[in-house]
């Protein structure tokens, strides 16, 4: 039987490694919608290659383009925030959530609610609105399969498992383009040199959040909210070669470790095929040649984004989506040249002491009262910003 899937944000570097592993096997899938921001020529050539039945460009200036593209082939056209949500919510079976940032989190709610099964890449989500994206599953009977390289070998590690056996899970970071830089030298980090990755190719943003390790403070939090551990359970260890993507540690002291290559498409294929195991094309470890696997304590004076996080986790509520706003607007503001490096931690910090207030430890997280703390978060980091500059 063929499984019917939507891609959010199909043109991405999640997006295209998806399709990859589509293309491989083309009999397994019907494709239903494909989403993306404003690359509308790959979207449509993308739509036409594998007959979807919806393509949606977030842009409605470039809903005539999109058109333009498509005409003749059948395949329909749409354009913005609520026609993305709508191709979210057409009947499929699988769903891929690889939209980056806070967008990604309606079109994946949408998805849950038809019952479909998503495959989260977007971490974001789970970060601003955890409980509301587990209740939302479970509400639906919709499954949650993680994508993010860590967490997917976290679930991976406990099947068969007893959650209440688990001790702990460290889950791995490369360290991202800086890890060797001293702390001095950080302050004048540019786009460029933050924008290459040692180990992995994928998308600017999390690329740059790899080199802050802003990207593995937000996959503590997903980690959390994800699988329900307690933050004192949850260790981050610098792992230069990213082979090893995560450990999950039992009670009797066993440690088990998931290993495979820095390729997405391992992640991305698990859930593809989950319960069972697909042939993903992805290269075979040669451990022999790979000879040592190293790790060390992350260091978190140059890395401010970690003990972030663990504040974050302590106080709950809209605590995540406060600092996954203002992470996106001060990542913003690095990418505009506003504020250096080292300066986007600054930012984040002193949003979250600005909006405490506004963290509602207890309160049950709503979509609506997700938008507005992000909303106001974003307006905060913004000013902050603009006092920095003077
Ligand atoms: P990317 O920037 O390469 O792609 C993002 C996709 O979302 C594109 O299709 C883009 O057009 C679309 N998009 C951007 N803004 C949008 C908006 N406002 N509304 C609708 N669509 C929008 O990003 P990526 O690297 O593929 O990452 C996607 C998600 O997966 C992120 O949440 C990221 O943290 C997560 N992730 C990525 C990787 C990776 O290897 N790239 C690994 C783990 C997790
Ligand atoms: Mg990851």
């Amino acid at each position: 039987m063929t499984k019917r899937v939507s891609i959010l944000g199909a043109t991405g570097s999640i997006g295209c490694n998806t399709i990859d592993l589509i293309e491989a096997d083309p009999d397994a899938f019907d494709i239903v919608a494909l989403t993306a921001g404003s690359n509308v020529a790959r979207l449509a050539d993308q739509a036409q290659r594998l007959r979807a039945d919806i393509a949606v460009t977030a842009d409605e200036a470039r809903l005539p383009e999109l058109r333009a593209a498509l005409e003749g082939t059948g395949i329909e056209a749409a354009a913005g925030k609520a026609a993305i949500d709508e191709a979210a919510a057409r009947p499929s079976d699988w769903v891929m959530s690889a939209i980056v940032g806070a967008a990604g989190l309606s079109p994946g709610i949408a998805a849950l609610e038809q019952g479909a099964t998503l495959a989260l890449a977007n971490k974001e989500s789970m970060v601003a609105a955890g409980p509301l994206v587990l209740a939302t599953a479970e509400a639906n009977d919709a499954t949650l399969l993680p994508v993010d390289s860590e967490h997917s070998a976290i679930f991976q590690a406990l099947v068969g498992e007893k959650r209440d056996e688990v001790e702990r899970v460290i889950i791995t970071a490369s360290g991202g383009a800086f890890r060797d830089w001293p702390l001095e030298r950080l302050k004048t980090a540019t786009l460029a040199e933050a924008s290459s990755h040692p180990n992995w190719d994928m998308g600017q943003r999390i690329t740059i959040d790899s080199a802050s390790l802003f990207n593995k403070a937000l996959e503590l939090i997903e980690a959390k909210e994800l699988f329900g551990f307690r933050p004192d359970q949850i260790e981050v260890l610098i792992h230069p070669e990213s082979l090893v993507h995560a450990m999950v540690g039992f009670a009797d002291g066993g440690l088990m470790a998931h290993v495979g290559p820095p390729d997405m498409r391992h992640a991305i294929g698990y859930a593809l095929y989950w319960p069972d195991r697909g042939n993903v094309p992805v290269e075979r470890l040669d451990l022999a040649k790979v000879g040592t696997l190293t790790f060390r304590e992350p260091d978190e004076a140059r890395h401010p984004a970690l003990r972030l996080a663990r504040d974050v986790m302590e106080t709950g509520g809209y605590a995540g989506a406060i600092f996954n706003a203002a992470k996106e607007t001060a990542l913003d503001g690095f990418i505009e040249g506003r504020i250096g490096f080292l300066e986007m931690a600054e930012v984040v910090e002193a949003t979250l002491e600005k909006m405490t207030d506004d963290c509602l430890a207890n309160a049950a997280i709503t979509l609506d009262q997700v938008h507005e703390v992000d909303h106001l978060a974003r307006e905060t980091a913004r000013n902050l910003i603009a006092a920095r500059q003077g």
